[in-house]
């Protein structure tokens, strides 16, 4: 058991011990499976020690990544590192300009095999510098394909940044599905949204069943758990942030509205609920009167959940009990086949309803299911 309180039998990490396995740098395919991969901003030096090497990787982003990625390397030889490019967050795709190399902005330096030359200087794996696509920009999107496609090399992912109102119309949730198939490589598919691009019942329906109908690997990218339920229908893999910000693409030239300034404390992950809750949100709603949940991962050590506030210190604490949570999550998928995977997800989603009368019985009051929970559990 790793928290007091509730307890979903069917998260308990896996005690299997992984096998060593080299990073199978340059090969797109066989790097992504059976690992999980971790979405690393600014605390990234401190998570990325923390991710199993031989079952995960990380995704460095922000304007930090390329000026630490050697460092991080050379502390962890063992471990996938794939920078992200400015591109999936500065720039907007057009038909002519579907990509923006990391040259002068609005000028493409190189030509796009020789920009992913160079990203693969210092990355694991290249990643075609997409611009983010507006909802219903067709032209854009079949320019990314076109482009992408024109590439013969296997250490590519091919990004797609798409506005999360793809997700919010049949018709262009079918377009979407469509251009990923006519994609030779595989597709990192990530969602713009000022908020959780996710976070409606009808979205995270769209969302499954893209990977449901996907015939060309898919990696459910910059993802909260959204990237299990993805994981169970077909993902290749899922990629997760251990903060909000993180956890979706923020369209170009916007800042993210959901962050209080007043309240910066971390979003605990608890996995036996398979949701985030805010430390703060906690520490006032659900346990004035009660004892907290304890967690017993090797960041927590047997600390209250919610005992976390807002300084950039404690925010680090959160955000590294989250990388461990989700490792932990994952831990049950390795070497699952499809069909495992979407079992024990089904497992896990049922378990985590039954902790919601746990915490009302604990905390004498009712306590709201996540609606994606609902639709996770469906
Ligand atoms: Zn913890």
């Amino acid at each position: 058991m790793m928290f007091t309180v509730v307890n979903n039998p069917n998260t308990a990490p896996s005690q299997a011990l992984v096998a060593p396995r080299p990073v199978e740098s340059g090969n797109a395919r066989a790097l992504l499976a059976n690992r999980q991969f971790h979405v690393c901003g600014v605390n990234m030096r401190g998570e990325a020690p923390l991710i199993q090497a031989s079952a995960g990787g990380a995704f460095l982003v922000g304007e930090e990544a390329s000026k630490y990625v050697l460092q991080i390397r050379r502390a962890n030889p063992g471990l996938p590192l794939i920078v992200e490019p400015r591109a999936l967050r500065r720039h907007w795709a057009s038909a002519t300009e579907p990509f923006q190399g990391e040259g002068t902005e609005g000028a493409f330096q190189l030509d796009l095999d020789a920009e992913l030359d160079r990203q693969r200087m210092s990355s694991d794996l290249a990643i075609t510098p997409t611009g983010q696509i507006r909802k219903g920009d067709s032209a854009a999107l079949k320019a990314a394909l076109a482009g992408a496609n024109a590439l013969d090399r296997e250490d590519v992912l091919f990004a797609l940044p798409t506005s999360a109102g793809w997700l919010s119309d049949e018709l262009l949730t079918r377009q979407l599905i469509a251009v990923i198939n006519r994609s030779r490589h595989p597709v990192l598919l990530a969602f713009t949204d000022p908020t959780n691009p996710v976070g409606s019942m009808s979205r995270a329906r769209a969302y499954r069943r893209i990977f449901m109908e996907a015939t060309v690997p898919v990696v459910a990218y910059r993802a909260d758990l959204v990237g299990f339920d993805a994981l169970a229908h077909g993902a290749l893999a899922s990629a997760i942030g251990s903060y909000p910000s993180l956890r979706r693409l923020t369209p170009v030239g916007g800042r993210g509205s959901s962050i209080d300034p007043e309240d910066m404390s971390p979003h605990m992950l608890i996995t036996d609920m398979l949701r985030f809750v805010r430390s703060t949100h906690m520490r006032r709603e659900w346990f004035p009167n009660a004892a907290s949940i304890k967690c017993f991962c090797v960041i927590c050590r047997g600390d209250d959940l919610d005992r976390l506030h807002g300084s950039e210190e404690e925010r680090r604490i959160g955000h590294n009990h989250n990388v461990v949570a989700v490792d932990n999550l994952f831990s049950g998928y390795l070497n699952l086949d499809g069909a495992g995977r979407r079992a024990l997800w089904a497992r896990q989603t049922a378990g985590a309803l039954d902790t919601y009368p746990q915490l009302e019985s604990h905390i004498g009051r009712s306590v709201k299911v996540d609606n994606l929970l609902t639709v996770w559990a469906s």
